[in-house]
């Protein structure tokens, strides 16, 4: 962020990073990510069923410094930057609970193709980082992108909402059943992508749903 050389294992420095603009969603009673997913608890259910959606949260918000990062760890190479934000917040939120009785952290998916254009999925990175500090193993299998569709950012709100529609596939539900999911991704804007992937969980027998980004842009 400061163009500042730093050792490479570091990636930000000490400054840059304190400087990211946390949410503390971690500690809030509600936070604005958990209110875009909680509808799911209304949804019909079988009487031995916990809710759900149990909780969910973003480390940071959205800004310029962000931004930069964000888009370098997306689109220019730098995977590692997605591994040091999650494990950054993995350190800083595991005390409060936040990370607590998570059985499978799932990166959402993208398209097979894509992964083969840009080499990784940053998601993914940012679950190993997660796990770097929390030892949780990471299910990039059960949950399918089957759908290539354009970039979320290129759209507008309404256009995000059809974008992803049935655009995730879970072929092997029985993996999930009673398990609690850790859905990870980088960016959370409207929600529509993370709630089409919900859409597929939530059929699933006694499996719950919690939900974490690195970043909440509204
Ligand atoms: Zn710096």
């Amino acid at each position: 962020m400061c163009q500042r050389g730093v050792d490479v294992y570091n990636t930000l420095c000490d400054d840059c990073l304190r400087k990211l603009p946390r949410t503390e969603h971690h500690i809030l009673r509600e936070n604005n990510v958990e209110m875009l997913f909680n509808e799911i608890n209304n949804h019909p259910r079988k009487h031995w069923d916990r809710p759900r959606f149990v909780r969910g949260g973003a480390w940071l918000h959205y800004n310029d410094d962000v931004v930069k990062v964000i888009h370098a760890a997306k689109f220019r190479e730098r995977p590692e930057l997605a591994e040091f934000l999650g494990r950054q917040a993995a350190l800083e939120w595991q005390e409060t609970g936040f990370f607590d009785d998570i059985d499978l952290i799932v990166p959402v998916p993208i398209h097979p193709r894509r992964l083969n254009e840009r080499g990784y999925n940053q998601s993914e990175y940012i679950c190993r980082g997660l796990t770097s500090v929390l030892n949780l193993p990471i299910d990039t299998t059960t949950l399918r992108r089957i759908k290539n569709t354009p970039k979320q950012s290129q759209l507008t709100d309404a256009e995000r909402k059809t974008n992803v529609e049935r655009a995730f596939q879970i072929p092997e539900p029985i993996c999930w059943h009673k398990k609690h999911i850790l859905l990870v991704d980088d960016v959370i804007t409207t929600g529509a992508t993370i709630r089409n992937c919900i859409k597929e969980i939530t059929p699933i027998r006694s499996c719950r749903i919690s939900v974490f980004s690195l970043v909440v842009a509204r």
